[in-house]
């Protein structure tokens, strides 16, 4: 990708066709759908690409059996039709990105007997509506097998289990790969630089955004035939911005995770718990060495507080808990994550957990502003062709396909499993770290890797006997625009959710390392490593861990 200094002077002050605001899931899917489309295409992000919702999901690439259970007790077609899209898009999600996705098993264990048929069936039903882009089939596993997979269970009135098999992804990766393959089709794209105003023509129509760019401060214009508005929860900031008048849209809903040490489950498969105790489902699935689990939905606001708070995580513990035979403690509690679901309202007041998580464009007609609300991680391609086909109407053009169905994402095209020996082969890696790097980058690893050919020392881990390596600091300043120490250790390298204890050990080295690269001057670095070492003990003090 380009740096940050180019990519300003190639977007400051020029005009484009379609401006896409917004750098999650959402608004980087729009903005390579448009690309591929032969939309000259700019993309501004205020933050970093995935600092929002887009790295907080459970990471599942799923049709939801939640939302199977809410579609056939309220026998509702449009949750049905929800569904069935979630889970194309599914396998579409796995196909494009292959090193960044895989299957998972998710056990649901049952103590009734009777559960045994009612899940059974429901799982079957998620099967069968899948169809053609079904993963397995749903299974049913013994007691005895249920525990060979699960040794860690409690064994006191468990009867059996149903195992059904969906997607997994990594969030941050997806997301960070979406925009390179964007930037590689072509599409200029820049984070830290957040709308802040909307210019209109005579006509009432939008002609150009102001731009802040929050590193610098300074601002600038850009020009765009089309303006997509994909900013999740922050939808209704920016549909301000373009209509005073617009009501609200969103319905926010926080949802957290926790993160323990693997064994907590001592499995490959994760567990689905078909109902908390306020009538949800939780997940507790492996991830990256450690077990993810989650999540909550309770209505929010956009200026809450977002962190991991002491009752959830007893929440959180309290519905584990009942299913293990050993309990899990906060003690062992190594990160946390926290994030609002951008839900969009049809007026009526659900409770957040109930409505649906469709999506919705927006077109309004006076300013011409294009909104994407809504929708899932899941099924980010789907709505990004929607919000393309409307923004191709309203800009009157001829009709030119959608591609991205089938388009790989930068790193997949020839990635096999088995990719990472051939990595650590050639450049004498440990397995962790062959893994770790296809995991993250697929085919593309050699290049972050050359970087290494030149200094040696670059190869190092930055923590010993973890994965990640020093080399990728360095890629992530260079190639992927991070610019802080959490851009790199949240969501290019991924080992703020390993442990946040081994993300404060990492940091002085990873700021080492952006100073060489961006240039920092010793006080810059000081100050880099304080703000995010008290950032992070401050998630640990406020999760009570
Ligand atoms: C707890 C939880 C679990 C979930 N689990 C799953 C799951 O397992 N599977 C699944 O499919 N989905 C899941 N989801 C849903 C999924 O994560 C979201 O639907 C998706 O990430 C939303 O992406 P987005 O791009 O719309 O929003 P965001 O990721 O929030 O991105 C919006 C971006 O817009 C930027 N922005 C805002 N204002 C401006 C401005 N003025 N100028 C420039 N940029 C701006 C923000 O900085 C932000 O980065 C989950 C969500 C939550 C909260």
């Amino acid at each position: 990708m380009k740096s940050r200094a180019e990519s300003l002077r190639s977007i400051a002050g020029q005009s484009f066709d379609v401006c896409v605001i917004g750098g999650g899931a959402t608004g980087s899917g729009c903005a390579l759908d448009s690309q591929l489309r032969g939309f000259r295409t700019v993309q501004l992000e205020a933050g970093d690409y995935a600092s929002a919702t887009s790295s907080t999901s459970t990471k599942m690439a799923h049709g939801g059996v939640r939302y199977l259970e809410e579609a056939i007790r309220g026998f509702d077609p449009k949750e049905y039709a929800v569904l069935k899209r979630a889970l194309h898009e599914r396998i579409h999600m796995l196909r494009n990105a292959p090193f960044l996705t895989t299957t998972k098993q998710f056990v649901t264990p049952c103590f009734r007997w009777f559960d045994i048929p009612y899940f059974e069936i429901g799982l079957k039903l998620y099967d069968w509506i899948a169809g053609r882009d079904g993963l397995a089939p749903s299974i049913y596993l013994s007691r005895a097998e249920t525990l060979r997979h699960m040794p860690t269970l409690a064994t006191d009135r468990l009867a059996g289990s149903v195992a059904y098999t969906d997607g997994q992804f990594d969030d941050a990766r997806y997301n960070i790969t979406l925009v390179k393959t964007f930037a590689a089709a072509g599409g200029e794209t820049l984070n830290y630089a957040r709308v802040v105003a909307f210019e209109k023509s005579p006509d009432g129509r939008l002609s150009a955004v102001d731009v802040e760019d929050q590193l610098a401060h300074n601002r600038f214009t850009i020009r765009a035939r089309a303006f997509i508005n994909a900013t999740g929860p922050f939808a209704d900031t920016v549909r301000r911005m373009a209509m005073p008048a617009a009501l609200p849209r969103m319905r926010l809903s926080k949802g957290i995770h926790i993160l323990l040490p693997l064994e907590v489950l001592s499995s490959e498969d994760a567990l689905l718990i078909p109902k908390t105790e306020d009538g949800r489902v939780l997940f507790a699935i492996p991830w990256y060495g450690r077990l993810l689990v989650g999540t909550t939905d309770d209505e929010a606001k956009l200026d809450d507080e977002l962190y991991v708070k002491k009752e959830e995580v007893a929440y959180v513990l309290r519905q584990l808990n009942k299913y293990l035979a050993r309990p899990a403690t906060p003690d062992q509690i190594v990160s946390g994550t926290a994030g609002l679901r951008p839900l969009v309202s049809s007026g009526k007041s659900a409770e957040t957990k109930s409505l649906a998580r469709d999506h919705e464009v927006e077109l309004d007609r006076a300013s011409g502003l294009i909104s994407i609300m809504g929708g899932k991680w899941t099924t980010h391609r789907a709505m990004a062709e929607d919000t393309l086909n409307a923004t191709q109407k309203y800009l009157g053009d001829a009709v030119r396909k959608c591609s991205t169905l089938t388009h790989p994402l930068l790193g997949s095209a020839g990635y096999t499993p088995d990719y990472w020996q051939s990595l650590a082969k050639r450049f004498g890696l440990t397995e962790l770290t062959a893994r770790h790097l296809a995991q993250k980058y697929g085919i593309c690893a050699p290049d972050v890797l050359k970087l290494t050919e030149v200094d040696s020392d670059l190869a190092r881990p930055l923590l010993d006997g973890l994965a990640p390596i020093r080399v990728e600091v360095i890629f992530g300043a260079r190639e992927e625009l991070a610019v802080t120490i959490e851009d790199i250790l949240a969501r290019r390298i991924g080992l703020q959710l390993y442990g946040w204890r081994d993300a404060i050990r990492a940091a002085p080295a990873v700021a080492e390392l952006l100073t060489r690269e961006l240039e920092w001057t010793e006080s810059a670095r000081q100050q880099a490593i304080t703000e995010y070492v008290a950032k992070i003990r401050g998630l640990i003090e406020k999760a009570g861990i």
